[in-house]
């Protein structure tokens, strides 16, 4: 399968300088679309709030709409089965792990009592909804992050330039972004950078359609999971090869 290039795209690298690290929820990197998505949807909502119009959240119950995004798709497996061309992130020197963080949480029983009219004598810790928790915080620590892609340079670069942390636990420190470099690369394969990490294996969630002719490919199996944003979003689910 060959990747359809429009006008004024072209193959990318794209490179965030890391104060540290970053922290996230799953075993593989975040998404370079679902990054871009996001900060569309953070300027539109900013937008909203400016004007003082109402802004409609995600909801599970209806279909996300598609944003559109300064990139090429793969059609993948066709109709709704296409996805964005870029990668998920991929650790540049990085220092072996795992690198896990602790972070607890307790409920605060002073403020408690401050927004209700009625408490039980003891807010119990140790069960429910208000119990304390011990959390894990899986830490990649790298010196950058890399994502493939292909892409109109200054949009993705625009969209990106702001964003000032990624990952999880942001307001905590972690994912601190130095700067962004977006690199063109002329010369580069599209669909090998539309689907791959830099080592050749699998780069990204990606229907079976889009391995047929590239059977060599190291992937992370098969599973259930979104092809595009929002990921998490049960009509996005399906049948995929999962990254590496
Ligand atoms: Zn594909």
């Amino acid at each position: 399968m060959t990747l359809h290039v429009p006008e004024g795209m072209v193959a990318l690298v794209i490179r965030a300088r890391l104060a540290a690290g970053v922290a996230h929820g799953v075993p593989w990197g975040i998404s370079l679309d679902g990054l871009l998505a996001s900060e569309i949807r953070e300027n539109t909502k900013a937008a909203a709030r400016e004007a003082g119009t109402d802004y409609e959240p995600y909801s599970s119950d209806t279909v996300p709409e598609d944003l559109e995004l300064p990139l090429a798709r793969c059609p993948g497996g066709g109709s709704e089965l296409w996805h964005w061309a870029a990668t998920f992130a991929f650790p540049e020197d990085e220092v072996p792990g795992p690198h896990v963080q602790y972070w607890s949480a307790r409920p605060d029983q002073q403020a408690l009592g401050q927004i209700s009219t009625e408490l039980p004598a003891l807010v119990s810790e140790r069960q429910g909804r208000y119990r304390s928790r011990v959390m894990p915080l899986p830490l990649t620590v790298c010196r950058h992050l890399v994502w493939r892609a292909v892409g109109n340079p200054a949009a993705v670069a625009e969209l990106l330039e702001p964003i000032a942390a990624i990952g999880k636990k942001r307001s905590a420190g972690h994912g601190h972004v130095l700067s962004w470099e977006v690199a063109e690369q002329p010369d580069a394969d599209p669909w090998e950078f539309a689907h791959l990490h830099p080592g050749g294996s699998l780069g990204r969630t990606a229907p079976p359609s889009c391995l047929q002719d590239h059977d060599h490919v190291r992937t992370g199996g098969e599973g259930q999971m979104g092809l595009r944003p929002p990921y998490m979003h049960p009509v996005r689910r399906s049948q995929v090869f999962l990254p590496v």
